[in-house]
């Protein structure tokens, strides 16, 4: 079942988050057949400049909508895809797919327009990782730097020299990195400062403190402050409020995603809102 939510925002949910060992085993199996029956599809969320309120860039958000379990949220297959090993696969069809996202987005005036993948460390971890991702670049025939991968400090516990030399590769294509949920692991952002990311993505659980928990703000600008000092930019995640706006604004934030300015949208609905938000 799904709920509706403000502004024709659609959220999953299911009364228990939490699935048992046969459940799990049942959606992986269905999870299986899910590309070669293409129940797949992708939405995206803009991300605007905070300085000028220009579009700046989409994340392209993965859904899948299986006959038999109805819409299940990302949080629960992508784990499983994880788990399983078809992670591989369903997220090289995700990346070809985006880069062509991409094209389509250039060639409505958008080619300075980025579009940011999430990558698992799963992904990263296998062998032809960078070749499939610069095959996605070239088969579009889009620029390196129109695409984005979004990735997650996880990437640090599987094998670090391993995840900085491939990372350090595909900066060197041309593509762009971020860092993915900053705030919900445990590394600090000068650890951090080891992957090649230009961008860091400041979670919504700490997004959400910011009204509530006077420290929590605190601990927020002072990473926007870390970041800008070693040359990165910072995009909030999961900005809902007029409050939280201004108060981002005021900490010299870069970039602003979240549904006070759309929630993932399909294509049709991301042209429109790259022809709205397009200089005149
Ligand atoms: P994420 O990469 O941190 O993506 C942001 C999530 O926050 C998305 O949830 C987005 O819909 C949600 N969000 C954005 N703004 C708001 C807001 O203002 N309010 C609220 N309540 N939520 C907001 P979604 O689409 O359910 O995705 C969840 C997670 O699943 C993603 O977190 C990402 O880790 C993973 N995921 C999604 N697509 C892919 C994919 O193609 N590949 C991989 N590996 N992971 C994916
Ligand atoms: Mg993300
Ligand atoms: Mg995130
Ligand atoms: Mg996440």
């Amino acid at each position: 079942a799904a709920k509706k939510e403000s502004k024709d925002c659609w959220r999953f949910y299911t009364e228990k988050m939490q699935i048992d060992a046969y459940e799990k085993m049942r959606l992986t199996g269905s999870l299986r057949h899910a590309l070669e029956r293409n129940e797949f599809s992708l939405v995206y969320q803009p991300q605007i400049s905070a300085t000028d309120r220009k579009l700046i860039g989409f994340e392209v958000l993965l859904r899948w909508n299986s006959p038999e379990y109805g819409n299940v949220p990302p949080m629960q297959f992508i784990p499983l895809a994880e788990q399983s090993g078809l992670i591989n696969s369903i997220g090289m069809w995700v990346l070809r797919e985006s880069c062509q996202f991409a094209r389509r987005l250039s060639e409505q005036g958008g080619s300075d327009i980025r579009v940011a993948v999430n990558i698992s460390s799963k992904q990263i971890a296998v062998d032809d990782f960078i070749v499939g991702v610069c095959n996605a670049v070239n088969a579009a025939g889009i620029d390196p730097q129109q695409l984005e991968l979004e990735i997650t400090e996880s990437v640090l516990i599987q094998s670090m020299e391993d995840a900085i030399g491939k990372l350090a590769h595909l900066k060197e294509f041309g593509v762009k990195l971020s860092l993915d949920d900053f705030g919900t692991g445990f590394s600090s952002l000068t650890y951090l400062r080891q992957l090649p990311v230009e961008t860091v993505k400041i979670d919504k659980s700490f997004i959400d403190m910011i009204t509530s928990d006077v420290q929590g703000a605190k601990i927020i600008a002072s990473v926007i402050n870390m970041a800008h000092a070693i040359n990165m930019k910072v995009v909030a995640e999961g900005v809902e409020t007029e409050a939280q706006l201004e108060y981002l604004l005021d900490k010299d934030c870069d970039i602003i995603q979240g549904y006070i300015f759309s929630c993932p949208i399909v294509e049709a609905a991301a042209m429109k809102f790259l022809a709205d938000h397009s200089e005149v």
